[in-house]
């Protein structure tokens, strides 16, 4: 019997532990390991997949404990900004304006989609509310241009052309009224009021009545410790504190990154029985071009790691466990690597059955690859953009397909991720 021990189990854990009991069935132990309780666990295979720590505590006071932003990146945080936006929304009824930013809190975020998403999110809500030109929108963060999204930018099809996500996002910006400040380095929140830096050097303030900021994300704090005792930290985790696997960690000028770089398997070098998936491995570097400004502060966002990138390294690393348990692998075979997989986003920018809209994007590969597609580092045929209704009823028939599919109700694993 295998003893296979899941650290985390919302999304790539979940996926992991659902794939590993499909296959493998009764006589072996998948158990994830739920947050908040002690025990100790013997395993053959250990799966971190523990996600990312919400680091509000690296910009001063950043987020809705203890500060004056709100999150969205959890759902009690979610509800909170909400409570906090119906606030503004009553007062605006009666004939009073707010300022709403919305982006990442820090030079060194990922995750500007949900950020997006929510600015769209607040404008639509305004607009139904009837009191948009009582407010003024800013989205604020630190890619290099708009529409970079931790992915080094991208160049997708539409309507038959190719435009730059840079242009697809300022479109939508100036098309709903909305402004922004791009290469900021948010660094401190003070009540209604916050501070950044700007990749030029120069520093910033800006008034808010309500703010969203995405917090940097790092690994959870795991420790590790071998058989004897030793604490093995360094070893096993990079100083992020996410989980070093087969990825190519050598520093390298941004001209020499390549797709080869990234992991393929999730397995840790040092113990052949480890694996980090989702948003708990250790990137090799970032995907978009390390940006500092003259005061060392680096503006540029770290890579992001979302749903269908996540799954599908669950689902890798699912495999691979099984034919080594089953003994048919003596290595890994299965890959997952992001310069290998495409991903679709669907981003909600107004929630409605008639007037809603979505902002549809797929990219192939994640990670450019400017061997393969030396022109854009990606195949055009399969990068492709469109904004509409249909994408709003997409976003809404995912919701449920993934809510079902959390459920590992019967046939979850014929669902896309
Ligand atoms: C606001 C927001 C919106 C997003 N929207 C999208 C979207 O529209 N599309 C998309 O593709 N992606 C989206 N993402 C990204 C997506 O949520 C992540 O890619 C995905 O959740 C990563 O999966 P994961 O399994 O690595 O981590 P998670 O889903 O975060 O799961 C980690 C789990 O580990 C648990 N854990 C932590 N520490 C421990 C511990 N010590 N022991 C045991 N358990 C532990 C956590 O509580 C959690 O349940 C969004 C992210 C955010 C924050």
């Amino acid at each position: 019997m295998a003893r296979i021990a899941i650290l985390g189990a919302r999304l790539s854990g979940h996926t992991t532990a659902g794939y590993l009991s499909l296959w493998l069935g009764k006589g072996h132990q998948v158990r994830p390991q739920p947050p908040g309780e002690t025990e100790d666990v013997d395993y053959d295979f250990l799966v971190n997949a523990t996600g990312p720590k919400l680091n509000f505590g690296g910009t001063p006071v950043l987020g809705p404990e203890g500060g004056d932003t709100g999150s969205v990146c959890t759902p009690e945080h979610a509800l909170e900004a909400n409570a906090q936006l119906q606030e503004c929304i009553r007062a605006m009824k009666k004939g009073e304006r707010r300022r709403f930013v919305v982006g990442t809190g820090h030079g060194m975020c990922t995750c500007q989609g949900a950020a997006f998403e929510y600015l769209y999110n607040i404008d639509h809500a305004l607009r139904q509310a009837g009191v948009r030109d009582q407010a003024d929108l800013t989205w604020i963060s630190n890619e290099f241009e708009l529409g970079d999204f931790g992915m080094g930018g991208v160049h997708i099809t539409r309507g038959g052309y190719i435009t730059s996500g840079k242009v697809f996002a300022e479109s939508l910006m100036v098309e709903r009224g909305i402004n922004w400040i791009t290469r900021a380095a948010v660094n401190k929140i003070e009540p209604g009021k916050m501070h950044y830096e700007t990749l030029d050097g120069t520093y910033h303030e800006l008034e808010f009545d309500f703010s969203m900021l995405i917090p940097p994300f790092a690994g959870v704090g795991l420790k590790a410790f071998d058989k004897a005792g030793a604490d093995i930290t360094s070893e096993v985790f990079a100083p992020n504190g996410f989980m070093k696997v087969d990825a190519d960690y050598k520093p390298k000028p941004y001209d020499e990154w390549s797709k080869h770089d990234w992991p393929r398997t999730y397995q840790t070098p040092k113990y052949k029985n480890v694996f980090a998936v989702g948003i708990a491995f250790a990137p090799p570097h970032p995907i978009s071009k390390v940006m500092l400004s003259p005061n060392g502060t680096q503006i540029s966002p770290t890579p992001p790691r979302t749903g269908m990138p996540s799954a599908a390294i669950g689902k890798a690393v699912a495999a691979n466990i099984r034919d080594l348990v089953k003994g048919k692998i003596k290595e890994p075979i299965y890959t997952a690597s992001m310069g290998e997989m495409g991903a679709a986003c669907v981003a909600s920018t107004g929630s409605d059955i008639f007037k809603g809209t979505a902002a549809t994007m797929t990219v192939f590969p994640v990670v450019p690859d400017y061997e393969t597609y030396p022109e854009y580092g990606r195949d055009m045929s399969l990068t492709f953009g469109e904004i509409g209704l249909a994408g709003h009823w997409m976003k809404w028939i995912l919701h449920y397909v993934f809510m079902y599919q959390a459920k590992l109700r019967p046939g979850w694993s014929v669902l896309p991720d």
